[in-house]
């Protein structure tokens, strides 16, 4: 791993996301190196010519942050890299982020894939507002490796995700992005559902930069969805997502579950 430490001028971005005012990103770059990963773009604006997933940086901010601009102001940790990738437990950036984030009194909301969230468990509680939530493209460890090969295990995940519920914090589970054919969707809300009732549903979509990798993927190790995949990503056809969603949705309501569903 190519780790480097860089000056930025801010930490905080102006969010495009609906529903946060800011987003912080405390590293360049995701050792968690997701197959799928969108963030993978970021290479691009940040001089960046190794692979994703093989270089870190973390980022020092030149400008503290200013807890009257956060004041009670929505706050997305993170859209860029997970806050708790496995260099986390050294740099601490986001431990620190999260220490300015209570002084402000942000409502803030973590999105990761690691179980290294509950070493934090003392700060999140001291948050104004927080909701702690796991993504989960599948539950079978298997399909982890493959896709998620830096994430906890399904196992870890599972279990921080219970410990954050436990210990009274506001939790949900991003179940995304959905692999068409490989994601077992009502796996992961069974898995979850006794620790969270919060469920947020996205579909793969696969940008042409790394559309070639994941369709070489599928044809070595699921070369019967080849179909499904290039009437998805090729032809556009969305009768299989349009479906999913229906499924997804007549299964939340007779559950009583809160879904969005982003596609
Ligand atoms: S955890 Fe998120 S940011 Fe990191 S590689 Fe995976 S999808 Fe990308």
């Amino acid at each position: 791993m190519i780790i480097r430490h860089v000056s930025v001028k801010n930490i905080l971005t102006k969010s495009k996301i609906p529903g946060f005012d800011f987003v912080i990103n405390p590293y360049i770059g995701c050792p968690h190196n997701c197959i799928y990963c969108y963030a993978e773009y970021m290479r691009k604006f940040t001089g960046h010519n190794e692979p994703w997933g093989t270089f870190l940086d973390v980022k020092i901010a030149q400008t503290p942050i200013k807890p009257a601009v956060l004041f009670h102001a929505d706050v997305l940790l993170c859209s860029a890299t997970d806050p708790y990738n496995p260099y986390e437990e050294k740099y601490q950036r986001t431990r620190q982020i999260l220490q300015h984030l209570i002084y402000a009194q942000a409502k803030v909301s973590i999105l990761t894939k690691s179980a290294l969230v509950t070493r934090d468990l003392d700060l999140l509680k001291q948050l104004y507002q927080c909701e702690v939530g796991f993504s989960f493209s599948s539950v079978d460890e298997d399909v982890r490796q493959m896709v998620e090969p830096g994430t906890s295990t399904i196992t870890t995940r599972l279990e921080a995700l219970a410990t954050i519920h436990q210990a009274g914090l506001s939790t949900a589970v991003m179940a995304a992005p959905l692999l068409p054919g490989i994601s077992d969707w009502k796996a992961i809300i069974e898995a979850t559902s006794p620790y969270t009732s919060t469920y947020r549903f996205d579909s793969l979509n696969l940008r042409p930069g790394f559309q070639k990798k994941f369709i070489s993927l599928i044809a070595l190790r699921y070369p019967q969805l080849l179909p499904l995949y290039s009437e998805i990503y090729l032809k556009g056809n969305n009768s299989y997502l349009k479906t999913l969603k229906r499924e997804i949705q007549a299964y939340a309501l007779a559950q009583n579950l809160q879904v969005e569903i982003f596609f």
